[in-house]
């Protein structure tokens, strides 16, 4: 009996999920398209709805024309009733966005701020991210919570930044970083939140590989909308793979890792340390860095190559480099359909669509997610 009630209450929950969903997806729709798309009872939705308009997340905005009969309300989704702030901590700078419940980026924002465990940094970030959150205009009583991607592994059980190469931390708790934040804090990698970004809006559960190319090289596997962590939280490390057989030095300390030969500071070191001057000279058709570019490319084919192979799934290439490639997808494609073994052309590979805003977005999108599903 008391297995049938919980049951009954697990049904009910998905469905106000799957209704508030559905409803935070369009700009209007009618109860009985809803309980077509839903393949639920006129009730249910009657229902569902009345629950959601009481919490303020949905709203009657007049009727749709009728063609006979009694015209269908029209409703649609209050997106702006609870937002989630994203925190993007990096070496080197600070990102910030703003999202509402339909997961929209509503603002970004990147600042230079060096990472430091001093009391002084997070500071600046907590009163950066008030500053932020007022000059949208939004009162602070909305943000549901803050999202914060952090580069290195997240051991969200543990409740500790296990390792960070970038942020030169291991074994840090996540206390660290929460006792100092205005709002509600969760914990993401910062590819894996990139990830999540790129697969909002994507239709069903298709899986992804999300590759990012920043600083250093990371990735997140994805499959079913879920993410595959691996036995040590470490899945998606595609940076130490190896490339090159004893090659160029790694950070890890390793030879001829990917990160060696793919990461953004490879490229941006040929151009003064700035990506932005490498793509310019590019443009400009600077021969030496012509070669460069080509010479990347086809390291990087053979990685994403070895993960659809390995995969058999979209790749979707993001980080400082990925937000460049847009300008060159035919090109990457002709390299990688080159080297597939069963397929002519290589329209697996996906740029991405987010560019540095991706990580924030990605974590402020957990709050969002957890606010929906506790509903
Ligand atoms: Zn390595």
């Amino acid at each position: 009996m008391d297995q049938k009630r919980a049951s009954n209450q697990e049904v009910r929950k998905i469905n106000r999920l799957n209704t508030i969903r559905s409803i935070l997806a369009c700009e209007r729709i009618s109860q009985r398209e809803l309980a077509q798309k839903l393949d639920v009872s006129w009730p249910t939705v009657l229902q569902n709805v009345k629950e959601l308009a009481a919490l303020g997340l949905v709203q009657e905005v007049g009727s749709f024309e009728s063609t006979g009969g009694r015209k269908a309300k029209a409703l649609a989704p209050n997106r702006d009733a609870h937002l989630a702030v994203g925190l993007d901590i990096t070496q080197k700078h600070i990102g910030l966005v703003l999202t509402n419940l339909s997961g929209d980026l509503i603002q970004y924002t990147r600042k230079k701020l060096a990472f430091s465990l001093e009391e002084a940094y997070f500071q600046t970030v907590a009163s950066e991210i008030l500053a932020f959150v007022a000059s949208a205009n939004y009162p602070k009583e909305r943000i549901l919570g803050l999202g914060v991607s952090l580069p290195g592994i997240v051991d969200v059980k543990a409740d500790i930044l296990t390792y960070s190469h970038a942020l030169d931390l291991r074994d840090t708790p996540l206390e660290e970083f929460r006792r100092h934040m205005p709002f509600p804090c969760v914990f993401i990698n910062d590819a894996n939140a990139a990830g999540f970004a790129e697969l909002r809006g994507q239709d069903g559960p298709r899986s992804t590989l999300y590759l990012s190319l920043s600083n250093s090289v990371g990735g997140a596997i994805l499959t079913g909308g879920q993410l595959y962590t691996g036995n040590h939280l470490r899945a998606g490390e595609f940076g130490h793979t190896t490339l090159i057989p004893d090659g160029r030095p790694c950070y890890c300390g390793k030879l001829g890792c990917v990160d060696s030969y793919c990461s953004a500071k490879r490229l941006a070191e040929l151009a003064n340390g700035s990506l932005e001057l490498f793509f310019d000279r590019l443009r400009a058709g600077d021969p030496e860095i012509k070669t460069a570019w080509l010479e990347y490319l086809n390291w990087l084919a053979i990685v994403v190559n070895n993960l659809e192979m390995s995969f058999d799934c979209d790749v979707i290439v993001g980080g400082y480099v990925g937000s460049f490639l847009g300008e060159h997808v035919q090109l990457f494609r002709s390299i990688l359909a080159a080297r597939n073994t069963f397929d002519q052309n290589a329209d697996y590979f996906k740029p991405c669509k987010y560019k540095y805003e991706a990580a924030a977005l990605g974590a402020s999108l957990l709050q969002i997610e957890n606010f929906l599903e506790s509903l």
